[in-house]
């Protein structure tokens, strides 16, 4: 499997198409989730291409794992949540639907029950309020 650079989160990377972004250094984004499947859910992405984990070099790996706790742990009092999930897809029989490596960060309270994964698209406004939450806990 390849990695294709005209995927949506490339797009979002190129600044092609818009996002709501949390944090970015130089080799990594976070940027919220349009779908999101609770308040909160975010996605970490490196700058450099992969298409999953599979692919991906250790390189890419270390600078993508320090943004996801430094995200999840904003995510998390941002939301004044119990817990959070990290979730992480490889190809299309286990759900991957965008093909650019990247780590679902969902905050979680106890017995919350998770919405669809790629459900409903959620209100911008709402999108922009909920990053902006996350920024300042970073
Ligand atoms: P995957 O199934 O590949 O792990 O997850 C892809 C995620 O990207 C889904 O949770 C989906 O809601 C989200 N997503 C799909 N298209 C866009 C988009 O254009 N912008 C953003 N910010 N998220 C997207």
């Amino acid at each position: 499997m390849t990695y294709d650079a005209n995927n949506i989160f490339a797009k979002i990377l190129r600044g092609e198409i818009p996002s709501h972004k949390i944090y970015e250094d130089e080799h990594t984004l976070a940027f919220m989730d349009v779908m999101p499947q609770v308040d909160g859910h975010c996605l970490v992405v490196p700058k450099v291409g992969s298409r999953n984990l599979l692919d991906a070099e250790l390189s890419t790996l270390t600078p993508l794992m320090a943004t996801v706790q430094k995200v999840a742990r904003a995510a998390k009092a941002a939301f004044k949540a119990d817990g959070l999930q990290i979730r992480q897809y490889n190809e299309p029989a286990a759900g991957q639907t965008v093909f650019h490596l990247h780590f679902h960060i969902m905050p979680m309270n106890e017995g919350q029950a998770l919405r669809g994964h790629s459900g409903k698209m959620a209100d911008h406004g709402v999108l922009a309020k909920h990053a902006e939450m996350i920024r300042k806990s970073l």
